[in-house]
């Protein structure tokens, strides 16, 4: 699949690190993260094993805790369970919406200063529901914990000042509407019935403690780099230098254009990077983004020139040289041309023995091997749970992919299932019809 890289990386040479799950070594080092168990010790796990037991297992085990805290606190309030449980629904209502209040706090604030936000998401845990107002990307996920908001800033003018007020405004909001419930238990604390003000004062201290802890000065590492709490990024905001400042409105184009890739339309996406193109733009990410960009929107041709050129860079680091070949490897497999093929398999061999725990470089080597004959071995790479982290479209790909390998294998029942979900997940997916040829032959 093609794919944009999202890190740089430092090399230290020959070091490798491997995945306790699924064993997958490499040397970008990045790309684990370190963890330890009373069974295992202190081990690593990969990014994608890591991204896959945090949006599955441990998103329903946070789940049970957070329902079974709620409902104990309910009974302990209320001394029975049918109370504890409405309670426990409502708290979750209360909880939601305060993080939504945190968050539009954040999001008028830089409408207020004239900063333009990309995507604002509300809640955590398993895949989002993705809507569009406007030139915004709203990601609406189930869980209470979590909310994010993506400034976009076109200026350096200002910029810590607007910066300073986009930030304090998420904690600023809670602590307005913790004050809000404070006046009107003051006000008309003795009118409101036994459930209203039980509700009243969970919101106040729900939005008090949101507004303290997002100003505690906190960051912990995820799968996406580091993510800090709005009081971290407030005392940052000091220690920031003019070119850092820099640095963040470079990337304005390449954030657009990822958010554009991933959630919205791939042609937009170019749109927003082609300019960046053209002033031969030497990020690893955006040369990461364009080649992608390039192969799934079908310009093949203007991909393996570009991609091409851009590996002839000596200093590309290990990660980024890997995901330049993967792009490529897939746009040389779109034109399904023999020679292409060749260079193909040569290439995405290379990415998946550097990167073999990248989804998209695992998927581009399972087609690489499908499409010239190697059918077991092709359809083992692409037999792999974890392809469900990846968008709807991506996933149907790799299904019709699978498909086409079962069916060259004579697994008639197996193929159709894959091309059943592939249809399902992406009625337009233009791997479709080879998946759908390939099973017709097995009636020939
Ligand atoms: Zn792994
Ligand atoms: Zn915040």
């Amino acid at each position: 699949m093609g794919k944009d890289s999202e890190k740089t990386t430092p090399e230290q040479p020959g070091e490798t690190l491997r995945c306790r799950i699924c064993r997958a070594e490499s040397e970008w080092i990045e790309g684990f993260m370190p963890d330890t168990n009373v069974v295992h010790g202190p081990h690593h796990v990969c990014l994608s094993c890591f991204l896959y037991r945090q949006k599955y297992r441990q998103y329903y085990l946070s789940w049970i805790w957070w329902a079974a805290a709620a409902i104990a606190f309910g009974f302990f309030l209320s001394g029975s369970i049918a109370q504890a449980i409405p309670f426990a629904i409502g708290a979750y209502v209360l909880m939601y919406l305060a993080i939504v209040v945190h968050e539009l706090g954040h999001l008028f604030a830089a409408y207020a200063v004239g900063v333009h936000v990309p995507a604002i998401s509300f809640g955590g845990g398993l895949r989002a529901k993705v809507l569009r107002f406007r030139n915004t990307f709203i990601l609406l996920s189930p869980t209470p914990s979590e909310g994010l908001i993506i400034p976009a800033y076109s200026t350096s003018e200002h910029f810590r000042k607007k910066a300073l007020f986009i930030t304090a405004a998420g904690p600023l909001a809670n602590a307005v509407a913790a004050l809000l419930g404070m006046a009107a238990l003051i006000s008309f604390g003795n009118d409101l019935s036994e459930h209203s003000s039980a509700a009243v004062i969970l919101w106040t201290v729900l939005n008090a403690c949101l507004a303290i802890a997002n100003l505690l000065s906190f960051s912990h590492r995820t799968a996406f780099g580091v993510q800090e709490s709005d009081g971290a990024q407030i005392w940052g905001l000091r220690k920031k230098s003019d070119d850092e400042i820099e640095e963040i409105l470079r990337q304005r184009n390449v954030i657009l254009a990822l958010l554009e890739f991933h959630l919205g339309d791939k042609d937009k996406s170019l749109a927003i990077i082609e300019n960046d193109i053209e002033h031969a733009d030497d990020s690893a990410v955006t040369q990461s983004l364009v080649t992608a960009t390039l192969a799934e929107t079908g310009q093949l041709e203007r991909g393996i020139t570009l991609g091409r050129k851009y590996l002839e860079n000596e200093e590309l680091g290990v990660m980024e040289r890997a995901m330049l070949e993967n792009n490529l490897a897939f746009t040389l497999f779109l034109t399904n041309d023999d020679e292409a093929l060749k260079e193909a398999d040569r290439l995405s061999e290379k990415a998946f023995n550097t990167l073999p725990m990248v989804l998209a470089v695992k998927g581009t080597r399972g087609s690489v091997l499908i499409a010239t004959g190697r059918f077991e071995a092709g359809v083992a790479l692409l037999t792999d749970k974890r392809f469900r982290l990846e968008t709807p479209s991506h996933q149907a790909t790799v299904n019709s992919i699978r498909a086409r390998g079962l069916a060259q294998l004579g697994n008639r029942k197996l193929a159709s299932k894959s091309l059943r979900a592939a249809r399902a997940l992406d009625p337009d997916n233009r791997h479709l019809p080879a998946a759908e040829a390939a099973l017709a032959a097995m009636d020939t």
